[in-house]
Order: structure tokens, then C-alpha cells, then sequence
């Protein structure tokens, strides 16, 4: 599990990285708020110690920045107890946080209980967020597509079908199968109803609908939803 640790204090940050390399985890150090986003650019890690106090691009910032593209766990290193840092922290999407000074064990313990609620939460995709799918992004919370900004006409099962597939990104269903998802069990239609909603996806995201990238058929089977990792 890689860890990358965002922190400008030099002692600190490398009595954490030693304290976390000593328990398994592969520590990724950055010295600013840029290097960090630079880093989590360049090889996504699995959670994110990031530092509140930091010159030029402070931490929140660089957790909004963060948030907008992926949710990966953050924890937010702060020197100030207080209220509002705390708050904000937290409402920017920082999972959890810790106060400065605080020993290996304590943060190690907070690694790990973050750790396992984001394994629980894999699948569910930040509220907000735009991911980007073959050539359109998709706003999972305004329930729009977009393609080249614009947003593209769907009608609202063809979004409830995506959003379904979104969340199970990777796993295959077959036409039966996505029905019942997301038609519901007493609907008395087609599994082509499948295949119609699928095509208008396809229209609408793919560069070349009849070879998609993202939207896949698995021949004999039924379809998937193939995102990048
Ligand atoms: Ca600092």
C-alpha cells in the first residue's frame, strides 16, 4: 500500500515516512503542495497524508484540487486544534485528520481505519465529481453527460443504467441481469430495451460507437463498463 505523505516540514516528514515504512507501507515524500499534486498525478497512491500548513499552495487547496478528480483517502495533518480548521477540513473531503504532535501509533491507527472504510466505499464514486469516460464526463450528482462540456440528451433509465454499470465498473452483466437492476424485477419488457439504452450511451460517450472503449459487450454474455485504473 503506497502512502503519499505531503508535508514541508523536512524533520517531520521523514520521522513519518521511517514510522510508516516500519509498518509495511511504501511512502511516496513531497515537500510542497505542487510536488504532492504533481505525485498524485503521476502514480495515484492508496491514501494521502496531507499537511494543512503548507507555503505557496496550502493544504486545502491542494485537498479541493485532489477531490475534484479522484477520492482517494485523505487524512489532513493539522497544527491547530481548533474548530474551524477542523470543519473545514473535513467538508473539503478529507476523511479524517489529525492534530500535530501526535505519535506513529495514533496516525498509523487512523491509517488504517480510513483505510478500511474507503475499502468499503470503493465502488461509490465522490458525490460531485465528474469522471471522465471514454469521451464524455459523466456528473454523477447532476445526473447529466457531457460531451466536449455540453451536456448530451439522455433520457433518465439510459443515466440510471450508466450510473449502475458506474458503480459496478468492471464486473459483467447480462440483459436479464441489468433489467432487473435497473428496470426493477416487475418490468415487463425486453432485455432489447438493454441493448437500445445501451446503443444511446454508446452514442453519446463513445469516439467510435460501434467499437467502445468504455461501454463493452462481452460477446454471449451481456456488457460491462470498463474504466481505466
Ligand atoms: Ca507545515
Amino acid at each position: 500500500m503506497k502512502i503519499l505523505l505531503i508535508e514541508d516540514e523536512r524533520a517531520l516528514r521523514e520521522a513519518l515516512a521511517e514510522a510508516l515504512a516500519g509498518e509495511g507501507f511504501v511512502v511516496v515524500q513531497a515537500e510542497t503542495g505542487a510536488a504532492g499534486l504533481a505525485a498524485f498525478r503521476a502514480a495515484p497512491p492508496d491514501l494521502i497524508l496531507l499537511d494543512l500548513m503548507l507555503p505557496e499552495m496550502g493544504g486545502i487547496e491542494v485537498c479541493r484540487s485532489i477531490r475534484m478528480e479522484s477520492r482517494v483517502p485523505i487524512i489532513m495533518v493539522t497544527a491547530k486544534a481548533s474548530e474551524a480548521d477542523r470543519i473545514s477540513g473535513l467538508d473539503l473531503g478529507a476523511d479524517d485528520y489529525v492534530t500535530k504532535p501526535f505519535s506513529s501509533r495514533e496516525l498509523i491507527a487512523r491509517i488504517r481505519a480510513v483505510m478500511r472504510r474507503a475499502e468499503l466505499g470503493a465502488n461509490t464514486p465522490a458525490l460531485g465529481a465528474r469522471l471522465r469516460i471514454a469521451e464524455a464526463e459523466v456528473d454523477l450528482e447532476g445526473q447529466r453527460v457531457l460531451r466536449n462540456g455540453v451536456a448530451v440528451h439522455l433520457k433518465p433509465k439510459a443515466f440510471q443504467l450508466l450510473a449502475f454499470l458506474i458503480e459496478n465498473a468492471g464486473r459483467v452483466y447480462t440483459r436479464e441481469q441489468l433489467l432487473d437492476k435497473v428496470w426493477g424485477y416487475d418490468y415487463a419488457g425486453e432485455t432489447r430495451t438493454v441493448d437500445v439504452h445501451m446503443h444511446a450511451l454508446r452514442q453519446a460517450m463513445e469516439a467510435i460507437p460501434a467499437k467502445p472503449v468504455a461501454l463493452q459487450t462481452v460477446r454471449g454474455i451481456g456488457y460491462v463498463l470498463r474504466r481505466p485504473a
